[in-house]
């Protein structure tokens, strides 16, 4: 394989974004870049970055753009992980961040956007069992927990659900998710980046339909 692919992965909460991002950078070796992953980890640590960021994280609102483009752009300094391959989890969420994702990426745009599709019913059910490490951000489901007593298996972290993952939370993210989210879809269609995967199934049967469309489209 060429370069490496240059990716974001989209789609509502539970569609898998997180599960099938991190398979994908391991497949690839490239950087996992979750806006998501990364507020959480300064939420843990109590800056005050972080707890400004958990305040909208646990309301299910959107954290502003202007903080999430920032963090964006510091994985653009030399050496960072904009600067080689990358897949994007979770940015861009609102048409703007998209717009500006562009901006930051100049010289080496994204060779893909892909719109992993999963019915709201199906993701409704996946949030409602989701249980999350809180050191490495694994994810687990009630009716697939770690082996341990809600240990992680793969760093020994405590398994937990989510501060953002009731009900009311959810449904409001999933509402954002169809008014500030949606939209980017036309805007990747426009630029000729969109591809929608069948996120609906067992995880590997997902990861061969995702690793398909990558080695077609952006894995040259
Ligand atoms: P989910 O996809 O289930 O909402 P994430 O971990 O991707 O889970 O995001 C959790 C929360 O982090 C979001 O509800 C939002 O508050 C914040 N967040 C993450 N990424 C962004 C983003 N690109 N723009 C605005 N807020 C974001």
């Amino acid at each position: 394989m060429g370069r490496k692919p240059r990716l974001t992965v989209l789609g509502k909460q539970g569609a898998g974004k997180g599960t099938q991002a991190a398979r994908l950078a391991a497949h690839y070796d490239i950087a996992h870049i979750s806006t998501g992953d990364m507020f959480r980890a300064q939420a843990a640590q109590g800056t005050a970055f972080g707890l400004e960021a958990k305040r909208f994280m646990d309301a299910g609102e959107l954290v502003p753009d202007e903080i999430v483009i920032g963090v964006i752009e510091e994985c653009t300094v030399p050496g960072g992980p904009l600067g080689g391959g990358f897949v994007l989890d979770g940015f861009p969420r609102t048409l703007n961040q998209a717009r500006e994702l562009d901006r930051v990426l100049a010289g080496a745009p994204l060779d893909l956007a892909i719109d992993l599709e999963v019915p709201t019913e199906i993701v409704l059910d996946r949030i409602a069992g989701r249980r999350v490490c809180e050191n490495c951000q694994r994810v687990y489901h009630v009716n697939l927990p770690p082996t341990h007593d809600w240990t992680c298996d793969t760093c020994g972290g405590p398994v937990r659900q989510r501060a953002d993952d009731t009900e009311e939370a959810v449904m409001r993210r999933l509402e954002l998710y169809e008014t500030e989210t949606r939209p980017i879809l036309d805007y990747y269609r426009a630029h000729d980046l969109l591809v929608t995967v069948d996120g609906v199934g067992e995880g590997d049967d997902v990861f061969e339909r995702l690793v398909k469309v990558v080695d077609e489209h952006a894995a040259a």
